[in-house]
């Protein structure tokens, strides 16, 4: 089986899933590129509790979890099915770690915004898995580590958050205007460490300062990049299929690691 490439999407503005948006075609591109994956594990920004749990229900519902956006959005169905089995290798590959069966989350919209342009039949089976938000950045990377043999299975890892995140910023006069300086200078300090697989320094962000402290003021957006690049290796190629910036304070970049 081929061995899966690991993905980290910016998901910035769920009407990325409705709209015909340079990212929603990006996103278009990256899933038609792929090898069709066995399954699907997201891990995204917007499951972030106390504790590690895994989507093990037979139909994952489609959660909405935003507020003031159009009836279409709300109106979005993903119908993919969930893995049950895979759950619960999940939870064997992360022991001794605790990962709890989960029955009442679903498909939050971190994951169904880019799923329907990167899978838009809706046909492979996904599964979620949480952010502890209670760990450190290294915590996340290790949650990668283990996780990594499933590539050989034909899953897909998928990470779906934001590399810089800060809504507070945001420059609504002027959406395609281009990034803050601190926006810029915190992407390009975690691309160059990407490139160069400084995985220890990735985690801990916070080093940064205050450069840090506004690109990631809260971590749920940055941490499931952590687990994607935990479950790269040195083989992999390394490439930065999307980029950009929303709002000057929002940062677009996906990450893709894929064996050569
Ligand atoms: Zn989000």
């Amino acid at each position: 089986m081929h061995r899966m490439p690991v993905v980290f999407i910016g998901h910035g503005n769920p009407l990325n899933a409705i709209t015909a948006t340079r990212y929603s075609k990006e996103w278009r591109a990256i899933g038609q590129a792929l090898p069709q994956p066995r399954a699907i594990l997201v891990i995204s920004a917007h499951w972030y509790i106390n504790g590690l749990a895994v989507t093990s229900m037979e139909s994952p519902r489609t959660i909405h979890d935003f507020r003031g956006f159009p009836p279409e959005l709300d109106a979005v169905q993903y119908p993919a099915p969930g893995s049950p089995a895979l759950a619960r290798e999940v939870q064997a590959r992360l022991a001794p770690h605790e990962v709890a069966a989960d029955l009442n989350w679903g498909l939050d919209h971190g994951t169904w915004s880019i799923l329907v342009h990167l899978f838009p039949a809706a046909e492979i089976p996904v599964i979620q898995l949480s952010l502890d938000r209670r760990q450190p950045g290294a915590f996340h990377l290790e949650i990668g580590r283990a996780l990594a043999p499933l590539r050989a299975e034909g899953v897909l890892i998928l990470g779906s958050g934001n590399l810089v995140h800060n809504l507070a910023a945001y420059r609504w006069s002027d959406p395609a205007g281009p990034p803050l300086e601190w926006a810029s200078s915190f992407e390009q300090w975690a691309r160059a460490a990407i490139l160069r697989r400084d995985l220890a320094g990735l985690a801990t962000w916070e080093a940064m300062g205050s450069t840090a402290r506004l690109a990631v003021p809260t971590p749920e957006h940055y941490l499931p990049l952590l687990s994607v690049l935990g479950a790269s290796d040195e083989n992999d190629r390394i490439d930065f299929p999307v980029e950009g910036f929303e709002g000057g304070s929002i940062s677009m970049l996906a990450v893709k690691c894929e064996a050569v």
